[in-house]
């Protein structure tokens, strides 16, 4: 069992206030960090204490932060959504219905191609420093479909989410009621073991909050743990329903009441934010800024789907988070993180003291705050999962 010494890094975002500069980031300027050899942290704190370990690695002065935890993505899909872009950019609005044009090419793709694309868009993320990802399936919405979809993801994470819930299937359009039946009962049976979470869209043209709620209460009854596509295009339920219900995590939370933002603060479910979507629909960005002075924990996610939010790209999240949504670098850093590890309820991931999983990104620069300063500049140099350099 190798032990690594990571020597000359510039400044060490660890998330553990106790670590470094009692902030929430605990920041560390002039550090280290030893990797044990079963691949986590041993020890982290200033270059001049570090511990000695049978290898160095230089960073070279290079800021060091957590890999990115990517907590809600779509991953399993195939076909192409171009001309849905191109169109909404020229004048059209986005509505939940364009998701069963990525539908019909998913149903018709093979296992081969389906995992292709997946294994792909995970390299794409992981070049940009994501290390834990969480992704559902929603694009089958057949009880066959869906569990393949489960199946495959399972091969490549152990943050699988059942979405059967996504859209109604194009069978169920004159019976919606039949297709929650078919969710609840045949297609949770084939899922449930594969998957770790239960997730449905609660929305106008989607599913409504009762039919939302026998989605996830069936889940919960198979052991599924709940988390919402919530208040994304229009006010609604979801969040009120996600809290309730004890879910880890509300996603999208762009359309709050006060009584949702306040929900959110007093409950245990994270608001997960996805301004990757609204960037991609030219809608009005989710209110970090009143979610947090609220005190609720916020998380960010790219929310990686052909069709509203094509893009891997954590960093880019926080770049946006930080110009458009009110949170400051050092909040945007850590919510792409630590908030994804709470969104995720994983204590593993997400920040970089003893004991953590060694998942980290040197980046080309002497801070953190680069990643929002420097869009869409490709600044993750090095990746490493698990102790290994990936990247
Ligand atoms: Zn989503």
């Amino acid at each position: 069992m190798t032990t690594t010494l990571l020597t000359g890094i510039g400044s060490l975002v660890t998330n553990d206030p106790t670590l470094g500069d009692l902030s929430p980031l605990g920041v560390v300027a002039d550090a280290a960090l030893v990797i044990d050899g079963d691949g986590t942290v041993a020890w982290a704190g200033p270059a001049a204490g570090a511990p000695a370990a049978d290898t160095a690695h230089d960073a070279g002065g290079r800021a060091c932060v957590p890999g990115f935890v990517d907590s809600h993505s779509h991953l399993v899909f195939a076909g192409d959504r171009t001309a849905d872009f191109h169109a909404r950019m020229s004048g059209r609005p986005y509505s939940a219905g364009g998701i069963r044009t990525t539908v019909a090419a998913t149903r018709a793709a093979s296992d081969e191609e389906l995992e292709a694309n997946l294994t792909r868009y995970l390299g794409e993320a992981l070049r940009q420093g994501t290390t834990t990802f969480e992704t559902k399936s929603g694009y089958g919405l057949t009880v066959e479909d869906e569990a393949r979809a489960l199946r495959i993801a399972a091969r490549h994470t152990d943050e699988v989410t059942f979405l059967g819930a996504h859209v109604v299937s194009p069978e169920h359009t004159d019976d919606p009621a039949a297709y929650v039946d078919l969710v609840t009962g045949p297609m949770l049976d084939a899922c449930a073991p594969h998957a770790r979470w239960v997730d449905v869209f609660c929305e106008k043209g989607a599913f409504d909050a009762d039919q939302a709620r026998a989605v996830l209460t069936a889940g919960m009854g198979r052991g599924l743990v709940p988390r919402v596509h919530a208040n994304q295009l229009s006010f609604g339920p979801g969040v009120q329903l996600a809290v309730e219900l004890g879910a880890a995590s509300a996603d999208h939370c762009t359309h709050l009441t006060d009584a949702d933002v306040d929900a959110l603060a007093n409950g245990s479910t994270v608001a997960t934010l996805l301004p990757g979507a609204e960037f991609s629909t030219r809608a009005r960005w989710p209110d970090a800024r009143r979610l947090l002075d609220a005190g609720a924990t916020v998380a960010l996610s790219t929310d990686c789907n052909p069709g509203s939010s094509f893009t891997s790209s954590m960093p880019f999240c926080i770049a946006l988070a930080v110009r458009d949504m009110g949170m400051t670098p050092d909040e945007a850093l850590w919510s792409a993180t630590a908030g994804g590890a709470a969104a995720l309820r994983r204590t593993d991931v997400g920040r970089l003291a003893p004991g953590a999983r060694a998942d980290l990104v040197l980046l080309d620069a002497p801070s953190h705050v680069h990643l929002a300063y420097r869009p869409g500049v490709p600044l993750a140099r090095e990746v490493w999962r698990a102790g290994r350099r990936l990247v």
